[in-house]
């Protein structure tokens, strides 16, 4: 363990069992670490740096903003913040953007959302927020109590009431159990990425949609991980031609700054009003300026390049020796592998490729961009390890 390791280890909260990997510098999907060995970037920070380390364009409007005003607090007006709120609407139909800096903070917001406007048009006990077993929704208390995982709830009791889970693809189930419970709001991962990279059945998303518009519940759509192209259309919801009430992003849409929202569809745009909530940070005009240049870039082309990207991962990786199975959806890939996949994992970095895990699955969340010959090169070596 290098010098600087330990330091780490000893000063920062150990929350983190990090990979014996320090990380200098990079280019796009590759990056380089103190000793100058080069590896293949195949998680971009757990699918945020969107179009890879230090991208030219991105930095330059980071950058270019940076030296104009780096931060004004929400009393007053900037352009980045305007300009990215349109471009977020104007490409998703909904209303109403509310900044914050992360994923949970973004559901923190759409379900505040759900309970406010619930409670206008039906009354205060319609609070209950339906989500999914297996489910991940963010660390903060209220997101912990969304996320339907017990083993993160065991040591952090009492959590925030007002939440039950269902069994994701269980239509009826979640129906019958929203109508009991007097759901302000069902919140789901079209592909739920921490549990596992699996992707919801078309007919169970639509099922949802359907109900949640005869019984006035909304349908709000966790788009932390899977959004901002990830998943081959701009939102992973787009591939289930269904419309949400309110949907939160974060992760790749700030390219590798903190940023989160929350997209407020018709029957939420005006639930919030002044004072209802806020955000120092929310907003920021740095954030912000780097998000637009992100999302003008994930166009029609891009979309189609990472459809083929991943068309290309899954048929080089189907039936590989040693891996049994693929799932997810565009640059959003699960591998089911014969050898445990921390192991395998372990091994990918000494090769120079840098892998995820999700469950007992190999999880890639490459750079949107990444270029066809690295990509080639990490499933090589990826097929490599697995077969060995
Ligand atoms: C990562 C993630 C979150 C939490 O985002 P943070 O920025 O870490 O707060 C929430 N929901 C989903 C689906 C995620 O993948």
């Amino acid at each position: 363990m290098s010098e600087l390791m330990q330091i780490d280890k000893q000063y920062v909260a150990g929350t983190y069992n990090r990979f014996p990997v320090q990380i200098v510098s990079g280019k796009g999907s590759l990056v380089y670490d103190e000793n100058g060995k080069e590896y293949i970037d195949m998680g971009s920070g757990i699918g945020v740096t969107a179009f890879g380390i230090a991208d030219e364009e991105w930095a330059q409007a980071v950058v270019s903003q940076l030296a104009k005003v780096q931060h004004m607090s929400n009393l007053y007006y900037t352009e980045p913040c305007a300009l990215l709120a349109q471009e977020l609407c104007t490409r998703t139909g909904m209303k109403k953007v509310f900044f914050a800096n992360s994923g949970a903070e973004a559901n923190e917001c759409l379900i505040k959302v759900a309970r406010k406007y619930a409670a206008d048009k039906k009354g205060a006990e319609y609070s209950t927020i339906v989500t999914l077993k297996n489910s991940f929704h963010g660390r903060t208390l209220t997101t912990l109590s969304a996320t339907g995982q017990e083993h993160y709830h065991e040591l952090f009791q009492p959590l925030t009431p007002g939440f039950v889970h269902g069994d994701a693809g269980d239509l009826e189930g979640i129906c019958k159990l929203a109508k009991e419970e007097k759901a302000a709001a069902i919140l789901i991962e079209c592909v739920q990425g921490e549990g596992g990279v699996i992707a919801m059945e078309q007919a169970f998303v639509q099922g949802l949609a359907k109900f949640c518009k005869e019984e006035d519940i909304l349908l709000m759509v966790d788009e932390v991980q899977t959004g901002n192209g990830r998943t081959g259309e701009l939102y992973a919801y787009m591939n289930y031609g269904i419309q949400p009430d309110a949907v939160s992003t974060a992760k790749g849409l700030g390219g590798g700054l903190p940023l989160g929202a929350a997209l407020l569809g018709e029957k939420v745009e005006s639930v919030l009003g002044f004072g209802d909530h806020g955000s120092t940070f929310g907003g920021n005009p740095v954030c912000c300026a780097g998000a637009l240049s992100i999302l003008k870039r994930i166009d029609d082309k891009l979309l189609a390049e990472v459809r083929e990207k991943a068309a290309y991962i899954r048929e080089q990786l189907t039936g590989a020796k040693g891996i049994t199975g693929i799932t997810g959806m565009g640059l959003m890939v699960g591998i089911k592998t014969e050898k445990p996949a921390g192991e395998l994992v372990r091994a990918l970095n000494e090769k120079g490729v840098l892998c995820l895990t999700a469950k007992d699955k190999v999880r890639l969340l490459p750079a949107l961009n990444i270029p066809m010959d690295v990509l080639a090169r990490a499933i090589n070596a990826i097929k490599e390890v697995c077969a060995e």
